[in-house]
């Protein structure tokens, strides 16, 4: 499967999580060891892409492309394990966090070990281009919606959220390169009520 040692984009220790494969879901990402809530786990690296020459069409699921400014994006290094492998859940255990322009995957609450490490994809509302729609969610959590897709409320609560973080300053970047590990990450990020609003937990 996955060369672990290849990991570049998980902040928790080696021996703290696993990919293993999931019963309906393809792979999933599991903690091996108690993860404490507001721990960052990953930081989303991948290439820097400019988001306008990504063709979404031929990318039928459209779920790996991460924001980073409003013209770029990163695109992950789909051989190697990180945090693209984690899947959806309506009720995650992991949340977004913006810091410096990077996306940092963290615990939403204490995760026990064996557990899968799941976070919400935050897609906007469907909408009609969204036929036949593959976002179908299956996470089985008590109060799955069925779909990946926020409701409009959800969306539009997130998006005012994410303008603030969008201002910070952004860590330096160059298109067509991999963006670069920051030299130091923070050691918790504060639990947010707006997160758990926002997923259905
Ligand atoms: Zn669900």
């Amino acid at each position: 499967m996955y060369n672990q040692h290849l990991n570049k984009m998980f902040l928790i220790a080696n021996d703290h999580w696993a990919v293993k494969k999931t019963k309906n879901k393809g792979l999933g990402v599991f903690a091996k060891k108690k993860i404490e809530a507001g721990t960052p786990i990953a930081d989303y690296l991948g290439k820097v892409i400019k988001t306008e020459e990504y063709d979404l069409e031929k990318d039928k699921k459209g779920l790996f492309l991460m924001y980073l400014t409003d013209v770029g994006s990163i695109y992950p290094d789909l051989g190697k394990p990180g945090p693209h492998l984690l899947n959806h859940s309506c009720s995650p255990n992991n949340w977004i966090y913006t810091h410096r322009g990077h996306t940092l995957f963290f615990a939403l609450r204490d995760i026990k070990p064996g557990e899968e490490l799941t976070i919400s994809y935050l897609l906007s509302p469907k909408d009609e281009t969204c036929k036949n729609c593959p976002h179908k969610c299956s996470c089985q959590s008590l109060n799955c919606t069925g779909t990946m897709h926020l409701s409009k409320d959800k969306y539009e609560k997130w998006q005012k959220f994410q303008e603030k973080q969008k201002k910070t300053k952004i860590s330096k970047y160059k298109f067509g390169k991999n963006l670069p590990k920051l030299k130091s990450y923070p050691k918790n990020i504060p639990i947010n009520p707006i997160y758990t609003q926002i997923s259905n937990n």
